[in-house]
C-alpha cells in the first residue's frame, strides 16, 4: 500500500485528508506522462498557450471563495488575505496571456548575417519545489510563465498544502490544459526530490523555501548540471527616517510585518528608526498590533491566524524569548497563546541589537523588531547588516533621498515610500542568502528558457 501524507488544520490541530503518496513506479510515470505531454506543447503557439492561460485565471477567479477557504483551512491565512491572493494569481495569469508573445518574440540582432537573432525556446519539464506560505501564488508564478514558453511542469508542494496543490492541478486541467503537462506529485519524503532532479526527462528546478531546502537542491542540481532558481529566506529592513508622517506610516508599518502572520519572505523584519522618531513609532505600533484580530482564518475580520506548522511556534518563541535574554524589550506579546491551534501572540520587541536572533536570523511569524539607529547612514549601515538580499524599504517626505540611499543596501528589491510586494510586472528574486535568479515580469519568463542564438547566412 502507497504510504500517506496527511494534512492538518493549523487552527485547531484536526486531521483534514490522507493522501496516497506516489511510490517509485508512479513516479516513474508521472514523469513520463509530462515529458511526452510537454513534446507535443512545445509545438503549439504562444496564443493558444496565452488562451488556455487566461481560461485558468478565469477560473481562479470565478472560484475564488473556494481557493480561499481551501488556503485558509489548510495553512491557515486569514480568508481575506487568501482571497486577495487567488485573485493575485488570476491577474498574474492575464498579465502573461497578455504579455508572452511579446517576451518570447525573437530578438532581432544585427550581424554580418542575413539574419541572427535571439530565440527563446523552451527547456523542456521543470521541476517546482514550492512552500506552504502563499500556497497558490508560488505555484502560480512558476506555473504561468513556464507553462506557456512551451515547458512542462512537475509540483512538489509543500506536504502541509497538498488539497492546494492538487487543486491547483484540477484548474489547469478544467482550462484545457493536455492532461499531465502540469502535474503535481504527492511524494511521501521530500528525499525523493533529489532523484526527480537527477532524472534525466527534467531540465530545471525551482524552489521556494528555506536555505537547508535551497541549499540540497542545488546541490542535487549541481551534480546533474541543471539550471536553478532558489528564492529563499529575507529579513528585510523597513527604513524609517526623522521626516516621515508617523500616523500615516504606522498602518502600513504593521501590514509589511503582519501580512500572512508574518509568515512571508517579504515581509518586512527589522524596523530601523532614526533615534529622532523612535519614540513616536514606538508607541503607535505597540498600540496597533496590541489592537490586531487574532482568530479563526475562515471569519474574514480576522487579521491575525495561527502559524502553519506546531513547530513554528516553538522557533518564533525562541526567537523571542533569546533575544529579551540579550536585551531587547518587550513591548507587546510575547508569548503562545492557549488551546489547541499554532497560535502566537503578535509581537513588538524594542532595542534589538544586530546579535540578537531576531535580527541576525529570519523570524518568520508574527514578530516585529524595532532597531534604533543614530542617524540616517547608520540606519542604512544597520539595514544592510543582514546576510539576507531579499528587499527593503525606505521611509522618507523626500524620495530622491530615498533612492540614493538605497543604493547602500544589497537587496533584490528597493521600495521607497511603499510597502514591499511582488508584482507581475517587476522581477522578484534575492542576492545573498535569499537565493539567485528572477521570478516574475520578462525575466521571469526567461529564466527557464533557452536563449538560443540563430545565426543564418
Ligand atoms: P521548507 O524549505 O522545509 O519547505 C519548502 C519546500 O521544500 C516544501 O515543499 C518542502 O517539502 C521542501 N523541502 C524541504 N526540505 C527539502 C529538501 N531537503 N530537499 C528537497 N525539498 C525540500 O520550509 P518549512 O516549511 O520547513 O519552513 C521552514 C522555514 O523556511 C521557515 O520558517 C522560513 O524561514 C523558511 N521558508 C521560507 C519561505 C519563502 O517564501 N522564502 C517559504 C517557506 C518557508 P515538505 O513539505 O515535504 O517538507
Amino acid at each position: 500500500m502507497n504510504s500517506l501524507v496527511k494534512t492538518v488544520n493549523p487552527s485547531t490541530g484536526e486531521a483534514l485528508e490522507n493522501y496516497p503518496a506516489l511510490d517509485h513506479s508512479g513516479l516513474d510515470a508521472a514523469l513520463q506522462s509530462t515529458a511526452d505531454a510537454q513534446k507535443h506543447w512545445k509545438t503549439t503557439d504562444i496564443a493558444y498557450r496565452a488562451q488556455l492561460l487566461r481560461k485558468a485565471g478565469a477560473i481562479l477567479r470565478d472560484e475564488v471563495d473556494t481557493h480561499a477557504g481551501l488556503i485558509a483551512t489548510e495553512m491557515g491565512k486569514p480568508v481575506t488575505e487568501a482571497r486577495a491572493e487567488v485573485l493575485k494569481c488570476a491577474l498574474t495569469c492575464d498579465y502573461y496571456a497578455d504579455h508572452a508573445e511579446e517576451f518570447l518574440a525573437p530578438k532581432p540582432v544585427k550581424t554580418e548575417a542575413v539574419t541572427s537573432y535571439v530565440a527563446y525556446e523552451p527547456l523542456g519539464v521543470i521541476l517546482a519545489v514550492m512552500p506552504w506560505n502563499f500556497p497558490y501564488w508560488q505555484v502560480i508564478r512558476f506555473a504561468a510563465p513556464t507553462l506557456t514558453s512551451g515547458n512542462g511542469g512537475l509540483l512538489k508542494h509543500a506536504s502541509n498544502v497538498t488539497g492546494s496543490a492538487l487543486a491547483i492541478q484540477d484548474v489547469f486541467e478544467r482550462a484545457g490544459y493536455p492532461k499531465n503537462l502540469f502535474q503535481t506529485l504527492v511524494l511521501a519524503q521530500h528525499s525523493m526530490v533529489n532523484e526527480i532532479i537527477a532524472d534525466k526527462r527534467v531540465a530545471a528546478v525551482t524552489l521556494t523555501g528555506s536555505e537547508g531546502a535551497g541549499a540540497n537542491v542545488a546541490e542535487a542540481a549541481g551534480r546533474a548540471l541543471k539550471k536553478t532558481v532558489l528564492e529563499l529566506g529575507g529579513s528585510d529592513p523597513f527604513v524609517i527616517l526623522d521626516d516621515v508622517d508617523l500616523d500615516a506610516i504606522t498602518p502600513l508599518a504593521v501590514r509589511a510585518r503582519f501580512t500572512n502572520t508574518g509568515q512571508s519572505c517579504l515581509c518586512a523584519k527589522r524596523f530601523v528608526v532614526d533615534s529622532k522618531v523612535i519614540d513616536g513609532f514606538e508607541d503607535r505600533v505597540g498600540k496597533a498590533v496590541a489592537a490586531l484580530k487574532i482568530g479563526d482564518p475562515l471569519d474574514p475580520s480576522t487579521q491575525i491566524g495561527p502559524l502553519a506548522k506546531p513547530s513554528f511556534v516553538d522557533d518564533i518563541d525562541r526567537q523571542v524569548q533569546g533575544s529579551i535574554a540579550m536585551g531587547a524589550r518587550l513591548i507587546t506579546g510575547g508569548h503562545r497563546l492557549p488551546g489547541d491551534g499554532n497560535f502566537y501572540a503578535p509581537t513588538v520587541l524594542a532595542d534589538v541589537t544586530p546579535d540578537m536572533p531576531v535580527f541576525n536570523q529570519e523570524t518568520f511569524g508574527p514578530v516585529m523588531a524595532l532597531v534604533k539607529a543614530e542617524n540616517a547612514e547608520q540606519a542604512i549601515e544597520l539595514a544592510d547588516a543582514s546576510q539576507y538580499g531579499l528587499a527593503a524599504s525606505i521611509w522618507t517626505s523626500d524620495m530622491n533621498r530615498g533612492l540614493e540611499l538605497g543604493k547602500g543596501i544589497n537587496s533584490g528589491a528597493l521600495f521607497v515610500n511603499g510597502v514591499v510586494a511582488s508584482d507581475p510586472r517587476l522581477p522578484f528574486g534575492g542576492v545573498k542568502l535569499s537565493g539567485y535568479g528572477r521570478e516574475l515580469s520578462i525575466e521571469g519568463m526567461h529564466e527557464f528558457t533557452n536563449v538560443r542564438a540563430v545565426w543564418a547566412g
